[in-house]
């Protein structure tokens, strides 16, 4: 792993931040959250203007539409981006975060030339149709099923409930878990990964709100949806394998940028920690610099998954992903604790008057709660951790498989 840019590297730094500097002051406020029309328009934009300056896709193959770039020249954009104050993925995370790699590793050359030149322009945006309500951690446990029909077997018509389905409102498409073997089969074994378009006639979305107040997410109920078996990616019955590589970059890549931000946070919440008495207490203290050395160790292990990812034969993120998946949801939840009791009453505030804050830190830490449970729990990563790197016995399981 090296540590240092090469030239090469210090040139396409030096011209992004350049970019950035000339493109960042021309763009549109942040909408409100809620106002999801609103920020489809904002994020597709913005993913519309990397596509146009060739900052898509860094790392993804130039044959469609990315620029070919090495998993490093793409960490280095996370990074400057970040830094700049640039928007998040918004949106776009699961296309551009993990549904569009999946496709990458795994689809034909027609479903990769369908999708991911879409997905770089900002056209497309994806949901992940995985979680069902008696189906999260034990997620082999779901049960929305698929049955093929038409005289040649040519479609799959869909049953079934998922939950928790972010950004459904705004979604052209889901990538979506369905049961095809027996219900009493294996569960592992009967599970199929498919491309949903969002606007096929059965589906329909129930808003859920959150502790926030947000409706971020939805319950999305299946109803004889009917979807060609040229949508499927890879085998009937391999689903679970391919939802795994889906995972690898959830958890290993999807957080990166984030690594970025927690560190600048944290410097702030040490100058205000100045400005208040805060500072005086030797313990808020000790917090501050044990999250700082945190987060400099997760940007180490970024590096390290970065490179191992880029050395190996898929380039697909290995168990590695599920260390920084638990240790970073963790530290960015201490962080915003510490940011609330830092900054006080104003902590408390949503839409408050009285606060000071020109920000939303009550919602920011409503939300920090999520980090721990998206994209599979700490309890689940730990179970990772200890059955695929550590070696450890699989926990005992009353039915036959495991968790995500
Ligand atoms: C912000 C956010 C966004 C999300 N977006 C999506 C999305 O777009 N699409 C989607 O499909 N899903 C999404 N999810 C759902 C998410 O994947 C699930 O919430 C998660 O996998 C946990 O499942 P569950 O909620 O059913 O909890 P459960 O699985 O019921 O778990 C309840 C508790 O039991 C613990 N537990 C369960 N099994 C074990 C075990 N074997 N060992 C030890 N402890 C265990 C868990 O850790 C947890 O603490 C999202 C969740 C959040 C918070």
């Amino acid at each position: 792993m090296q540590l240092r840019d090469t030239p090469d590297q210090q040139r396409f730094r030096e011209e992004l931040r350049a970019w950035l500097r000339a493109t960042l002051p021309t763009l549109d406020p942040q909408p409100s959250q809620d106002d999801w029309p609103a920020r489809r328009a904002h994020d597709s934009h913005w993913q519309a203007l990397l596509h146009q300056a060739g900052y898509a896709g860094l790392n993804w193959p130039a044959e469609y539409g990315g620029r070919g770039a090495t998993p490093t020249e793409h960490l280095i954009f996370l990074e400057e981006s970040e830094l700049a104050g640039a928007p998040y993925v918004g949106v776009n995370f699961v296309g551009l975060l993990h549904a569009g790699p999946t496709l990458i590793a795994e689809a034909s050359p027609e479903q990769r030339e369908r999708h991911i030149p879409a997905i770089l322009r900002g056209e497309e945006i994806w949901c992940q149709g995985f979680s069902e309500p008696d189906a999260g951690s034990d997620l082999a446990a779901l049960r929305t099923r698929a049955v093929r029909e038409g005289a040649g077997g040519e479609h799959y018509v869909v049953n079934g409930r998922k939950t928790w389905t972010s950004h459904a409102e705004v979604a052209d498409y889901c990538e979506l878990l369905v049961r095809t073997g027996p219900p009493d089969g294996p569960k592992h074994q009967g599970i199929t990964w498919l491309i949903m378009p969002m606007d096929t006639p059965g589906v329909a979305l129930r808003p859920l709100m959150t502790a926030g107040g947000s409706t971020e997410f939805s319950e999305m109920i299946l109803e004889d949806v009917r979807i060609p078996v040229a949508n499927r990616v890879g085998q009937e019955g391999d689903g679970w394998r391919i939802a795994m590589v889906t995972f690898a970059f959830e958890r290993g890549t999807g957080f990166v940028s984030e690594v970025v931000w927690a560190r600048r946070r944290l410097v702030e919440i040490a100058a205000l920690a100045r400005e208040k008495a805060a500072w005086e207490d030797s313990q808020t203290r000790r917090r501050i610099a044990r999250l700082a050395a945190e987060f400099d160790a997760l940007w180490a292990l970024v590096k390290r998954n970065v490179s191992e990812a880029e050395h190996s034969a898929d380039g697909v993120p290995g168990p590695g992903s599920s260390v920084f998946k638990l240790r970073f949801s963790e530290a960015r939840q201490h962080l915003d604790d510490l940011h609330a009791e830092v900054r006080g009453r104003d902590a408390l505030a949503f839409d408050d008057e009285l606060c000071t804050y020109d920000g939303e830190p009550g919602y920011e830490r409503l939300r920090s709660l999520a980090y721990t449970i998206a994209a599979g729990t700490s309890q689940v990563q730990r179970n990772i951790i200890g059955e695929r790197i550590l070696g450890l016995p699989k926990e005992p399981s009353a039915a036959k498989g495991g968790a995500r």
